[in-house]
């Protein structure tokens, strides 16, 4: 990193800020992780100067051998974890891959039906906010008022109600596993096409601790930076009759030249996907969120669903007395990066919102397990419930501090 130290100080002074940040205090955003240094490295390597429009041996540049064979084997190893029949891995980043293939089964005005952003689902889904409400005319399903479960009934009235033509499975904040053979079987009836979007969950499935979308469904895009711990960026499988159509649209319908270095990197990420060891590691990280979950229902908090399958424990602070923003902004001040996130039904508009989400991905990446946990679960827990005394804040990011100093992940990259 020093290598530009001189030539830019205000940069390199704020990546070493980042990275200090990264090390002491816990990131807890469900979305977020510490990729390994093997990724970091390619993504910064001589590959970000090719340029390489097309696909492998298909190309519109001269001297794309060498990046052919890394985007051929970032392929392979993407089919050989999810077992796609095709995979398109170049879409910038999981709102990008969605789009692709809007784009190509889709036209302006098209039916399509996600799961409501209000309830856990995401703003590539049809939210009004984005290209996928505003072009399309987008319907919502939700979860249930009583379980805060998924609602395949309500998914199947709408679906045989407006016929859409895709149905979207997926979500952002929503902690329990999804049936995709009753998604499948709905949109069979319905005579829509399914997409699911497992951004969040692709390292679990991976590891083969999550339901696998990929025989049910006709796409799966996925992002690559999530669970799944590799570089930023996104994914598409799909059915082999399906890839012509959602390659064309990837590039030239949506992109120009993919980003050679990271699609190297997320190759290079499929590889420490595809050992043994990533088993063990999201096999912990399930075991951490179910162990913070319990934890913090025993210490008087709400989780939606009253728990969680996944990575992410949604916290539910309507009897708690306390705001989302005001445990986010708590949990920040105690050194544990959170998001204040809405629980369906919110009473609270969003930018102020009732819930809190954690994830576990990255702490259990740095190597924390149970015990780490029932510090952690403490810590949040007294932070939440002191939202308002800076002296108990301090003193939990003290705490946080030496908790992250036993748990180095990027130390030798500090200046
Ligand atoms: C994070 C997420 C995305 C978007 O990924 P970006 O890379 O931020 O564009 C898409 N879909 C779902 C369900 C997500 O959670």
């Amino acid at each position: 990193m020093s290598s530009f130290k001189k030539q830019d100080p205000e940069i390199y002074s704020i990546i070493n800020d980042e990275t200090i940040r990264q090390e002491n205090e816990l990131q807890m955003i469900a979305s977020e992780n510490y990729a390994s240094k093997a990724v970091m490295d390619v993504v910064g390597s001589v590959l970000t100067n090719k340029y390489a429009e097309g696909y492998p041996n298909k190309r519109y540049y001269g001297g794309c051998e060498f990046v052919d064979k890394a985007e051929d084997l970032a392929i392979q190893r993407a089919k050989d974890l999810f077992g796609a029949e095709a995979v398109n891995v170049q879409p910038h980043s999981g709102a990008q891959a969605n789009m692709a293939v809007f784009l190509g089964f889709l036209s302006p005005g098209d039916t399509v039906l996600g799961m409501s952003l209000d309830h856990g689902g995401h703003l590539s889904h049809g939210s009004k906010v984005n290209f996928s409400g505003r072009v399309y005319n987008s319907i919502s399903y939700g979860v249930k008022e009583d379980s805060f479960l998924i609602d395949y009934d309500q998914i199947e009235d709408l679906a045989l109600k407006h016929k859409p033509k895709l149905i979207i499975a997926g979500w952002s904040s929503y902690p329990r596993d999804l049936d995709y053979s009753k998604f499948k079987e709905i949109a069979d009836k319905s005579g829509s096409l399914l997409l699911a979007d497992i951004a969040h969950p692709s390292g679990l499935i991976a590891a083969e601790l999550y339901s696998n979308p990929v025989p049910h469904c006709d796409f799966v895009t996925t992002t690559t930076h999530k669970t799944l711990r590799g570089p930023r960026g996104g994914m598409i499988m799909m059915k082999e009759e399906h890839a012509k159509i959602i390659n064309s649209r990837v590039f030239p319908g949506t992109q120009g030249g993919p980003l050679m270095n990271t699609i190297a990197a997320k190759a290079v990420a499929f590889k420490e996907a595809l050992d043994p060891s990533f088993k063990e590691y999201q096999s912990q990280v399930l075991k951490n969120s179910r162990l913070l979950a319990e934890l913090l229902i025993e210490n008087g908090f709400d989780c939606i669903t009253g728990g969680t399958d996944t990575h992410l424990v949604l916290l539910d602070l309507r009897k708690s007395g306390v705001t989302g923003k005001e445990a986010e902004q708590a949990l920040s001040k105690a050194g544990i990066t959170t998001n204040k996130n809405a629980i369906p039904f919110d009473p609270q508009p969003p930018a102020i919102a009732s819930g809190v989400r954690i994830g576990t991905p990255g702490v259990t990446t740095r190597g924390m397990k149970e015990d780490e946990i029932r510090i952690i679960a403490n810590l949040i827990s007294k932070s939440v419930k002191n939202f308002n005394d800076s002296n108990i804040l301090d003193s939990c990011k003290k705490e946080v501090n030496e908790l992250c100093s036993r748990f180095p992940i990027y130390s030798d990259l500090i200046d």
